[in-house]
């Protein structure tokens, strides 16, 4: 390896290091212990999630779920009530069911190898770099959304990060980049340069430890990098969901365990405002006696947005229809059930539970 880029390389990793000794977050409640279990959980919640929003979530999970067995032996019911809110619930149910392959496979515990962690379900490879490095401090590199800024402003790499090639040369950086010491403290230092330092909106590069041989900055690139995605019209489509309250509670169902929300519990749906009654008619045996829709909303999801028309449904008396099936519940916020809601579901319960 030439002199220069060694020297580069090391330069690098200790400017970063020497910045993080002063001023890097060592108190987050995932660095204490540092467990190769808490460090998947935090790196599983923190994708698409910022670090103030993933901590209260963070500690809810471990006070219920302690450990690796206690979350694989849990039901998928109680793991999607505890991240009810975070969004994307997909990382909840490979989360649920890697534990159970570590638990039937490896004993409930993490096997410190690569390969092995990065076959479990929902652990690409910068979670499983970020497992090794965090917790074994084994030397892998990671590549998750806050140091692909860092090395494309650093670095002024042109091009969409989800591109082979441009995601093969940050890979490339990356694995340059990380030192053979210190491996762990290194990776979380330039995470932690990425999230508060070299910010998506609001670069701070006058704070920043590798600012005299940024491209971006000598440039005045930093808004222009990451290349963002060609924009792709986002479909609108729309939903009715029907809010049917009876004495009991409001009526959920639980959705399919694979897709939009899978396995959470939400309002039954139809399509337009005219399916209302028919759909009463057919699942409850009964029209609803009173009938009121709610000002629509959109929530906007990575790939469409969803136009929500909230009905409300008033019924005098439990349709015994229903319940025939498995797969529904009253729910009542007094004696509140420990199930998964999505955010827009729990913000429309927060809503009616309060006219009422
Ligand atoms: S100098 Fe600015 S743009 Fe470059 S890595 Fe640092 S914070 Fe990011």
């Amino acid at each position: 390896m030439p002199l220069a880029m060694l020297t580069n390389e090391l330069s690098f990793s200790s400017k970063i290091l020497a910045w993080f000794d002063q001023h890097g977050r060592h108190d987050l409640p995932w660095q204490q212990p540092r467990t190769p279990y808490r460090v998947w959980v935090s790196e599983i919640m923190l994708q698409q999630t910022q670090v103030r929003t993933v901590i209260p979530y963070f500690e809810r999970f471990m006070a219920r779920f302690p450990e690796i067995i206690t979350l694989a032996d849990a039901p998928l019911d109680a793991v999607l009530e505890h991240w009810s809110g975070l969004g994307y619930y997909a990382r909840a149910r490979h989360l649920h069911r890697a534990a159970q392959q570590l638990r039937d496979q490896y004993a409930g515990q993490m096997p410190a190898d690569f390969a092995q962690v990065q076959a479990l379900p929902g652990i690409g490879r910068s979670t499983a770099g970020a497992i090794m490095a965090l917790a074994f401090e084994q030397r892998y590199a990671i590549l998750d959304g806050n140091v692909k800024r860092v090395l494309t402003r650093h670095g002024g790499i042109v091009g969409w990060p989800g591109e082979t090639a441009v995601a093969n040369t940050l890979w490339a950086l990356a694995e340059q980049y990380t030192p053979t010491v210190r491996i762990a403290e290194y990776t979380q230092a330039i995470m932690d340069l990425g999230a508060g330092v070299c910010s998506r909106s609001r670069p701070q590069c006058a704070r920043c430890p590798i600012h005299a041989d940024c491209q971006a900055r000598a440039t005045g690139q930093q808004q222009c990098l990451p290349t963002p995605r060609k924009a792709r019209a986002q479909p609108l489509r729309h939903t009715v969901m029907l809010m049917i309250q009876g004495p009991q509670g409001v009526l959920l169902q639980q959705r399919p365990p694979v897709g939009l929300w899978g396995g959470l519990w939400a309002f039954p749906q139809v399509e337009q405002l005219d399916e209302v009654t028919p759909w009463c008619l057919a699942h409850l045996g009964t029209a609803p006696q009173t009938l009121q829709a709610w000002e629509p909303f959109t929530h906007v999801f990575s790939h469409f947005r969803w136009k929500i028309t909230p009905v409300w449904l008033g019924l005098a008396h439990d349709p015994a229809k229903i319940m025939e099936a498995g797969g529904w519940l009253w729910y009542n916020y007094s004696d509140a059930i420990a199930v998964g809601v999505p955010a827009p579901v729990a913000n429309l319960l927060a809503q009616l539970f309060q006219n009422n």
